[in-house]
């Protein structure tokens, strides 16, 4: 008998009660591992009252107080990081250092809200009109809820909630039902670091409960992450339901290759951004735009590079890539790849064929070359091991056909001419450029996000614009005067 994957709400496992669950597979093995309740709208009801009840207190928490419950928090997650990354391993199917690679990411942003109190700071006005002095301060927005993807169990949780209660609200996760083991480890260790119970809440679901959390009057905001079509709507429905929404959704990074390139640089870096986790990353590179002379040696060497990798199980030491997530995943991916060969792309190296372990949801590495901009191997997300590669004369071409894409999340740009490099930097109508770095996901002090139809609202994720995100600013303009001295003046108040 399988075992049940919980909710957690008020600091326990709670088991659901709609009646509603979700089987969890062993990507690698291809067996229900789980079944994970799923949240009915009044779960929904009764984690927001515990949120709402914890984030009333936490909000008047000191911050040096936050602060220590975040440096307690991020020493937990180092010291279980191989707990955790064998859990995310178990369920999504990438690479046990892949998975501890994604959980060091997100102690980046664990570390980063554990500096609240500078990053709280407002400004101060002394003299803004004759003995009046103006400053800012942020607030906190009361109850925030995350809806996130399959691909980063834990990392994308972590973007959000380590500046979400740093900021002293209380953070409500909806992890992806096809991983959401993760999120309760995650719930575990805010507790051992002394975080308040309620302030971190985790509600397993699927669109009943994300519709629950959109509606509800007692969230304020909600961050999302997740494909195109789901974060657009998740943008409109939770901005009509009156909250402030980021949505991120899916990608199509392209790597452009000038002539100039290193080659193997190029190739070791598009092989590794393209085929790691198994092309199930937002920042995976799944376009090589080759110009000119470097398209055939380009193809051929990241062909060589292929066979090499070994592909099984995560959990073994010396895979290099992992399962897809699901079978029907997995079948959608090589249904692209059909595609792509039926409108003429050459497949220089099959994935479809070749040995794979037998159990599990497994599909071996593609390299497409020839790829046109009307083949759907290029207009869709594929998130899959399939690279595409398109040939251009010219920067020019390769720069139009990337902005002309209506996704805009990661770019690269492969050279070794400074100048270009910088012409691409400035030109390039994407949220996240890379110069000779595959997958340039920013630092925690900086922000995530893409443009165009990788992102919905106004604020990217974590480092500063999330501190903005999940707090409200305010304004105080005070002045002491003498009593003695007030009078009744109905004019506009002016400052000179
Ligand atoms: P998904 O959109 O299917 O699901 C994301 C979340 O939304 C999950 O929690 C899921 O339960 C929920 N959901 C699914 N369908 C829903 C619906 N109809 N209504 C309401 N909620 C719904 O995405 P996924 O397959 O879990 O993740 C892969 C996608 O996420 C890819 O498109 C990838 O590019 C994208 N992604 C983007 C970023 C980024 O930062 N831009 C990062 C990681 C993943």
């Amino acid at each position: 008998m399988s075992s049940t994957i919980t909710h957690w709400i008020d600091g326990r496992a709670r088991a659901g009660v709609s009646g509603r669950e979700a089987p969890v597979y062993n990507p690698a093995t291809g067996q229900v591992s789980a079944h994970v309740d799923l949240a009915s709208a009044e779960e929904i009801d009764a984690a927001v009252a515990s949120a709402a009840a914890a984030a009333r207190e936490w909000r008047n928490a000191s911050l040096s107080r936050r602060s220590a419950v975040l440096f307690a928090f991020r020493e937990l997650l180092h010291q279980r990081t191989p707990d955790l990354a064998a859990i995310i391993t178990a369920e999504h199917g990438k690479v046990l250092s892949d998975a501890e690679g994604e959980i060091a990411r997100g102690l980046e942003n664990v570390e980063f809200a554990a500096g609240v109190p500078n990053l709280l700071k407002g400004g101060f006005t002394e003299q803004a009109a004759s003995g009046v002095d103006v400053y800012s301060i942020r607030q906190p927005l009361g109850v925030v809820a995350g809806v996130t993807p399959f691909n980063f169990p834990a990392m994308v949780p972590l973007w959000m909630c380590a500046n979400a209660i740093a900021c002293g609200n209380a953070f409500i996760l909806k992890p992806s039902e096809k991983d959401p083991s993760a999120a309760l480890f995650i719930a575990q260790l805010w507790q051992e670091a002394g975080l308040p119970d309620g302030v971190f809440t985790v509600v397993q679901g699927d669109k009943v409960a994300v519709d629950a959390i959109l509606d509800h009057p007692g969230i304020s905001a909600v961050s999302f992450v997740g494909s195109t079509p789901i974060a657009r709507s998740i943008y409109e429905r939770g901005t009509a339901a009156g909250k402030r929404v980021q949505a991120l959704g899916g990608a199509k990074n392209h790597a452009l290759v000038l002539p100039d390139a290193d080659l193997d640089l190029a190739a070791d870096a598009v092989v590794s951004a393209a085929y790691g986790a198994a092309g199930e990353r937002c920042m995976a590179l799944s376009v090589a735009v080759a110009v000119g002379d470097i398209a055939q040696p380009l193809v051929d060497a990241i062909a060589v590079r292929l066979p090499k990798l070994t592909i099984g199980d995560g959990a073994e030491p010396g895979t290099d890539m992992g399962p897809l997530i699901t079978a029907e995943h997995r079948d959608k991916v090589a249904g692209y790849v059909d595609a792509g060969e039926a409108a003429g792309a050459e497949v220089v190296v099959d994935g479809r064929s070749g040995e794979l372990p037998s159990e599990g949801f497994f599909l071996g590495t593609t390299l497409l070359d020839h790829v046109t901009p009307q083949m759907t191997v290029y207009t869709d997300e594929i998130f899959g091991p399939v690279l595409s590669v398109v040939r251009v004369d010219t920067y020019e071409e390769g720069l139009a056909l990337i902005n002309a894409n209506p996704y805009a999340n990661g770019t690269a740009i492969f050279t070794r001419d400074g100048g270009a490099a910088r012409q691409f930097q400035y030109d390039v109508q994407v949220g996240m450029v890379g110069i000779n770095v595959p997958i340039p996901v920013p630092v925690a002090y900086y922000s995530f996000g893409g443009w165009k139809d990788s992102l919905f609202g106004d604020t990217h994720m974590y480092g500063p614009e999330g501190i903005s995100f999940y707090t409200r600013g305010k304004v105080v303009t005070q002045r002491w005067p003498d009593p003695a001295t007030s009078s009744v003046d109905l004019g506009f108040p002016r400052t000179r």
